[in-house]
Protein backbone atom coordinates (compact mmCIF):
# COMPACT_ATOMS: atom_id res chain seq x y z
CA UNK A 1 0.00 0.00 0.00
CA UNK A 2 1.71 2.93 -1.73
CA UNK A 3 -0.06 5.45 0.47
CA UNK A 4 0.10 3.96 4.33
CA UNK A 5 2.69 5.49 6.35
CA UNK A 6 3.03 2.62 8.24
CA UNK A 7 3.82 0.23 4.96
CA UNK A 8 6.17 3.06 4.53
CA UNK A 9 7.57 2.18 7.53
CA UNK A 10 7.87 -1.17 7.02
CA UNK A 11 9.94 -0.90 4.37
CA UNK A 12 12.32 1.69 5.16
CA UNK A 13 10.98 5.17 3.27
CA UNK A 14 9.64 6.40 6.76
CA UNK A 15 12.51 6.26 9.38
CA UNK A 16 11.82 4.41 12.63
CA UNK A 17 13.44 2.95 15.88
CA UNK A 18 13.11 -0.82 15.51
CA UNK A 19 12.32 -2.89 18.83
CA UNK A 20 11.41 -5.93 16.57
CA UNK A 21 11.40 -7.23 13.82
CA UNK A 22 10.44 -11.49 12.17
CA UNK A 23 9.03 -12.79 9.11
CA UNK A 24 5.26 -11.34 10.09
CA UNK A 25 5.55 -8.99 12.81
CA UNK A 26 7.32 -5.24 12.62
CA UNK A 27 7.88 -3.48 15.90
CA UNK A 28 8.98 0.21 16.44
CA UNK A 29 8.51 3.43 19.67
CA UNK A 30 5.37 5.46 18.60
CA UNK A 31 6.88 8.85 17.40
CA UNK A 32 4.30 10.93 20.02
CA UNK A 33 4.48 8.36 22.83
CA UNK A 34 1.85 8.26 25.58
CA UNK A 35 3.67 6.65 28.26
CA UNK A 36 7.30 6.04 29.38
CA UNK A 37 7.56 3.02 26.72
CA UNK A 38 5.11 2.99 23.66
CA UNK A 39 6.20 0.79 21.21
CA UNK A 40 3.80 0.24 18.30
CA UNK A 41 3.34 -3.69 17.02
CA UNK A 42 2.42 -4.24 13.52
CA UNK A 43 1.63 -7.18 11.11
CA UNK A 44 3.71 -6.65 7.70
CA UNK A 45 0.97 -7.73 5.73
CA UNK A 46 -0.83 -4.15 5.38
CA UNK A 47 -4.50 -5.17 7.15
CA UNK A 48 -6.31 -2.11 7.42
CA UNK A 49 -7.67 -2.37 10.76
CA UNK A 50 -9.20 -5.48 13.41
CA UNK A 51 -12.70 -5.54 11.34
CA UNK A 52 -10.57 -6.70 7.92
CA UNK A 53 -9.21 -9.17 9.74
CA UNK A 54 -8.93 -12.23 8.37
CA UNK A 55 -9.40 -16.35 9.39
CA UNK A 56 -6.06 -17.12 7.26
CA UNK A 57 -4.29 -13.83 9.53
CA UNK A 58 -4.51 -16.11 12.94
CA UNK A 59 -1.07 -16.62 12.64
CA UNK A 60 -0.26 -12.65 12.37
CA UNK A 61 -2.02 -12.48 15.55
CA UNK A 62 -0.34 -15.11 17.40
CA UNK A 63 2.96 -13.89 16.32
CA UNK A 64 2.28 -10.30 16.95
CA UNK A 65 0.96 -11.44 20.87
CA UNK A 66 4.00 -13.53 21.02
CA UNK A 67 6.28 -10.22 20.32
CA UNK A 68 4.06 -7.84 22.61
CA UNK A 69 5.17 -10.82 25.24
CA UNK A 70 8.73 -10.84 24.36
CA UNK A 71 9.26 -6.80 23.96
CA UNK A 72 7.40 -6.42 27.29
CA UNK A 73 9.78 -8.80 29.12
CA UNK A 74 12.84 -6.52 27.41
CA UNK A 75 12.00 -3.77 28.53
CA UNK A 76 11.42 -4.96 32.37
CA UNK A 77 7.48 -4.49 31.85
CA UNK A 78 6.60 -7.91 32.44
CA UNK A 79 6.68 -7.68 36.20
CA UNK A 80 4.73 -4.70 36.88
CA UNK A 81 2.27 -4.99 34.04
CA UNK A 82 1.58 -2.79 31.22
CA UNK A 83 -1.12 -2.23 28.86
CA UNK A 84 -2.18 -3.70 24.86
CA UNK A 85 -4.59 -1.39 23.22
CA UNK A 86 -5.96 -1.59 19.68
CA UNK A 87 -8.00 1.43 18.58
CA UNK A 88 -10.88 0.61 15.87
CA UNK A 89 -12.36 2.89 13.50
CA UNK A 90 -13.26 6.82 14.05
CA UNK A 91 -15.01 6.15 17.36
CA UNK A 92 -11.78 4.11 18.48
CA UNK A 93 -9.46 6.68 17.87
CA UNK A 94 -7.80 4.78 14.69
CA UNK A 95 -6.08 7.11 13.10
CA UNK A 96 -3.17 5.38 11.17
CA UNK A 97 -5.47 2.09 8.91
CA UNK A 98 -2.53 -0.34 9.44
CA UNK A 99 -3.59 -2.85 12.09
CA UNK A 100 -1.56 -2.27 15.17
CA UNK A 101 -1.07 -2.89 18.93
CA UNK A 102 -0.24 -0.34 21.52
CA UNK A 103 2.00 -1.39 24.07
CA UNK A 104 2.05 1.23 26.86
CA UNK A 105 3.95 0.92 29.86
CA UNK A 106 6.55 2.79 32.73
CA UNK A 107 3.50 3.99 34.63
CA UNK A 108 0.46 3.35 36.08
CA UNK A 109 -2.61 3.03 33.26
CA UNK A 110 -5.85 4.80 34.10
CA UNK A 111 -8.89 3.55 32.37
CA UNK A 112 -10.51 5.83 29.74
CA UNK A 113 -12.64 8.14 32.20
CA UNK A 114 -14.81 9.28 28.84
P1 LIG B 1 -3.99 5.15 16.40
O1 LIG B 1 -4.49 6.50 16.84
O2 LIG B 1 -4.30 4.94 14.93
O3 LIG B 1 -4.41 4.01 17.24
O4 LIG B 1 -2.41 5.22 16.56
C1 LIG B 1 -1.54 5.68 15.59
C2 LIG B 1 -0.23 5.95 16.28
O5 LIG B 1 0.77 6.06 15.28
C3 LIG B 1 -0.20 7.23 17.09
O6 LIG B 1 0.11 6.94 18.45
C4 LIG B 1 0.87 8.07 16.42
O7 LIG B 1 1.65 8.82 17.33
C5 LIG B 1 1.69 7.02 15.69
N1 LIG B 1 2.32 7.49 14.48
C6 LIG B 1 1.73 8.19 13.45
N2 LIG B 1 2.62 8.44 12.49
C7 LIG B 1 3.80 7.88 12.89
C8 LIG B 1 5.10 7.82 12.29
O8 LIG B 1 5.34 8.30 11.18
N3 LIG B 1 6.07 7.17 13.01
C9 LIG B 1 5.82 6.62 14.23
N4 LIG B 1 6.84 6.02 14.84
N5 LIG B 1 4.61 6.66 14.82
C10 LIG B 1 3.61 7.28 14.15
ZN1 LIG C 1 -0.08 -0.51 5.51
Amino acid sequence: MDDCIFCQIIEGKIPSKKVYEDEYVYAFHDISPAAPTHVLVIPKKHISSLMELKEEDHTVIGKIMMAIQNIAREFELDERGFRVVNNVGEEGGQTVFHLHFHLLGGRTMTWPPG
